[in-house]
C-alpha cells in the first residue's frame, strides 16, 4: 500500500481519476469573495458557488488535494492543536466530489474500495457513522457494503447538544450543507476513547477519517434551508490521518512531514524532548503561518492578518516555553519547503519572503514578549483560578498578547481568563481616548483593531465548534 504522503495523495487522485473524476489543484487559503468564511476550511469551498447552482463547470465529478486552514471562524480546531493527536490548524483535505451527478451509493461504495482495496486498510477496523434517520445510506453500509451493524452508527444533528459529534455538515453559519456519512479507524484498545457516539467519543481511539457529505440544501441567514438545483456529493479526508494509518503510528505528529518538522523545532530550541507538546504546537504553526504567507496573509491587527499574528505569537510563545529567548522560528522554512515544496510550489518559490516576514514578527514580539511573561507569571503565582480581566487587557494592549494566547497559558496552568473583564477594560480604554479628544481614524483603526475586526468576523460565523 502507497505510504509516503506524495504516494498517498497520488493514488487518491488517480483513484478518482479512473472514476471519471477531474483532478482540481488546491485552491489558496482566503476564498475568494467570499465575506462569509474566513479561510478555505475543506476541499467544498472552491466549488460552493457549483452546489448553489450559480456557477457551472464543464465537469460533474471532481477531485483534489486541498490546503485548509482551521483557525479562527466556523471548524476553528487552534485550541486543540498540542491536545489530541488528530487535529491540525492547517492540513491537506483529499476530496471527491459529484455536482448532481452520483449520489450515495458510488460516493460510499467507491470510498469502500478505495480504503480496503487500494490502501489496504483491515475491513474490521472501519466503521461507519450515519446521519440519524438516513436509512439508505444505512442500507448501503450495511446490505451492499456488507459493514455489520454493530459498526455503524446513527447520529443525529446534535440539537440537543448532548454529545459533539453530529452527522449533519455545514461549510458555514450559511451556505451549501446537508446529512453525512463518516468513516472512522479503530487505532485498538490500548488508546483512550469511545466509539462515535459515546459519551468518550471525543478520545483518540476512534479516528473519524472521511466524512462524505450529502449536499442537498442552503442554509439561509435566518436558519431556514432551501434545496440545492441537484444532490451533491461532497467528501473530505484528512491526509495526515490516513498518513498515521499507513504509516503504522497513532498521532498525526508522528508521520514523515511532522517527524521532519518536529525534529527541526526540537533543535532550534535545544529541546532534547522530542514529545513535548510544544513542539507539536510550534511544527503545526509553522505550516499554517508559512502557507498562509505563501497565500498572500501577513500578520496584522485585524481580520484574517489578526489571525495569522496570533498563530505565529502563540508559537513564539511555545518556543519561549521551551526556554529559546531569541528568533528561531523563521528557521523552520527550509525544513517545511524541503518535505512540502514539490506538492506546493508556490511555498517553496516564497521560501525567501515566507522566512522574512516570520522573522520580522518574531523580533517585534520578541521585544515585549519577556516582559509581558513577567507580568503574567506573577498574576498567576498564587492560587487563585481566574486570571483578572485587567491583566489579560494589560497584556493585549501593552505587550501585544493575542488573548487566545493568554489562554493558551492559563490553560496549561489550570486557570480561566475573565473574558468579560477583558472586554470590560477594552470598551473602557476606547471611551477614554474618544473622551480624550484623541480620537483620530489612523490611531482608533491601529488601537481597536486588533479585537473590533476580528470580532466582525467572529459575529459572522457564530462560535466554533470544537468537534
Ligand atoms: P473531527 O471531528 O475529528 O474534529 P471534523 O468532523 O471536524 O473532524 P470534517 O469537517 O468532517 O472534520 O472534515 C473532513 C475530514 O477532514 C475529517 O474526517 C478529517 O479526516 C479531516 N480533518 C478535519 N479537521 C481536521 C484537522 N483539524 N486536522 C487534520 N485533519 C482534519
Ligand atoms: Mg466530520
Ligand atoms: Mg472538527
Ligand atoms: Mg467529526
Amino acid at each position: 500500500a502507497p505510504v509516503s504522503v506524495a504516494d498517498i495523495r497520488k493514488s487518491f487522485l488517480d483513484f478518482f481519476a479512473s472514476k471519471g473524476h477531474t483532478v482540481v489543484p488546491s485552491s489558496p487559503l482566503v476564498p475568494g469573495n467570499d465575506p462569509t468564511l474566513m479561510f478555505t476550511n475543506s476541499g467544498m469551498v472552491q466549488f460552493k458557488d457549483v452546489f448553489l447552482g450559480t456557477d457551472k463547470r464543464p465537469y460533474v465529478r471532481a477531485a483534489s488535494v486541498q490546503a485548509c486552514l482551521r483557525a479562527g471562524g466556523k471548524h476553528n480546531d487552534l485550541e486543540n492543536v498540542g491536545y489530541t493527536a488528530r487535529h491540525h490548524t492547517f492540513f491537506e483535505m483529499l476530496g471527491n466530489w459529484s455536482f448532481g451527478d452520483y449520489f450515495k451509493r458510488e460516493s460510499l461504495k467507491w470510498g469502500w474500495e478505495l480504503l480496503t482495496e487500494v490502501y489496504k486498510l483491515p475491513k474490521e477496523r472501519l466503521l461507519a457513522t450515519v446521519y440519524i434517520d438516513d436509512d439508505e445510506a444505512y442500507d448501503i453500509w450495511h446490505k451492499e457494503i456488507g459493514l455489520p451493524a454493530d459498526r455503524i452508527v446513527r447520529i443525529g444533528d446534535n440539537k440537543g447538544g448532548k454529545y459533539k459529534s453530529d452527522n449533519f455538515w455545514m461549510m458555514a453559519d450559511t451556505g451549501p450543507c446537508g446529512p453525512c456519512s463518516e468513516i472512522f479507524y479503530d487505532h485498538g484498545p490500548h488508546i483512550p476513547g469511545g466509539p462515535p457516539g459515546s459519551p468518550d467519543e471525543d478520545g483518540d481511539r476512534f479516528i473519524e477519517i472521511w466524512n462524505h457529505v450529502f449536499m442537498q440544501f442552503d442554509m439561509k441567514e435566518d436558519g431556514s434551508v432551501v434545496k440545492l438545483p441537484a444532490p451533491c456529493v461532497d467528501t473530505g479526508m484528512g491526509l495526515e490521518r490516513l498518513a498515521a494509518i499507513l504509516q503504522h503510528v497513532h498521532s498525526n505528529y508522528e508521520i514523515d512531514i511532522f517527524e521532519a518538522l518536529i525534529g527541526a523545532a526540537a533543535r532550534e530550541t535545544h529541546t532534547t524532548d522530542l514529545a513535548n507538546p510544544s513542539l507539536k504546537v510550534i511544527a503545526d504553526h509553522i505550516r499554517a503561518t508559512a502557507f498562509l504567507v505563501s497565500d498572500g496573509v501577513i500578520p496584522g491587527n485585524e481580520g484574517r492578518g489578526y489571525v495569522q499574528r496570533r498563530i505565529i505569537r502563540r508559537a513564539i510563545r511555545h518556543g519561549y516555553k521551551l526556554g529559546q529567548k531569541t528568533p528561531f522560528f523563521h528557521k523552520l522554512v527550509p525544513v517545511l519547503v524541503d518535505k512540502m515544496g514539490a506538492a506546493y510550489p508556490n511555498l517553496a518559490r516564497q521560501a525567501q519572503r515566507i522566512t522574512e516576514v516570520l522573522k520580522a514578527e518574531e523580533e517585534r514580539f520578541y521585544e515585549t514578549l519577556a516582559n509581558g511573561m513577567e507580568i503574567l507569571d506573577a498574576a498567576l503565582a498564587g492560587d487563585q483560578k481566574v486570571l483578572p480581566g485587567e491583566v489579560a487587557f494589560k497584556l493585549h494592549d501593552t505587550y501585544g498578547f493575542p488573548l487566545d494566547l493568554t489562554n493558551d497559558v492559563c490553560r496549561e496552568r489550570g486557570v480561566t481568563v475573565d473574558e468579560a473583564g477583558f472586554d470590560t477594560a477594552m470598551e473602557r480604554q476606547k471611551a477614554q481616548a474618544r473622551a480624550a479628544g484623541k480620537f483620530k481614524m489612523d490611531k482608533a483603526l491601529e488601537y481597536t483593531g486588533a479585537g473590533n475586526a476580528f470580532v466582525g468576523y467572529e459575529a459572522l460565523e457564530a462560535p466554533a465548534k470544537v468537534v
